[in-house]
């Protein structure tokens, strides 16, 4: 009845949108969410969604290009943080069993100096002891 009329909805904790008038949906909503919220036990924080990864990955290019050393450190941070959130979260919607890579993996798997360029590449590897 009046359910039928739902329109589609994302969830503002795990990012997914859903139709909560189409039974299967809140069934596949219900469950990843559910994955959703083990991972963010495992990490210990809610990893971001898709708008607030953007916003972190053009704050933390804007800090790359900045004066310091400590603002481009923080930049490369912001950045590297926003895309393991990404591929956490994609490995939950591939559904890949076991539990996702630590940070410190993810960075041996991306190229660094793409992301944070030449110069911050080896201060990010050394930071995380790689
Ligand atoms: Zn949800």
């Amino acid at each position: 009845m009046y359910d039928n009329v739902l329109p589609p909805v994302c969830c503002s904790l795990c990012d997914l949108g859903y139709a909560p008038a189409d039974a299967e949906d809140r069934r596949r909503h219900a469950t990843y969410h559910a994955r959703v919220d083990k991972l963010t036990a495992h990490l210990g924080r809610c990893p971001a969604g898709y708008s607030e990864r953007e916003r972190q990955k053009e704050e933390g290019r804007r800090l790359l290009d900045g004066a310091t050393l400590d603002e481009k450190l923080r930049g490369a941070d912001l950045v590297l943080t926003a895309l393991y959130d990404r591929e956490v979260l994609q490995r939950l919607h591939r559904e890949r069993p076991g539990p996702p890579p630590s940070f410190t993996s993810f960075l041996r798997t991306v190229d660094l100096a793409a992301i944070v360029g030449e110069e911050m590449a080896p201060r990010v590897r050394r930071q995380h002891g790689l």
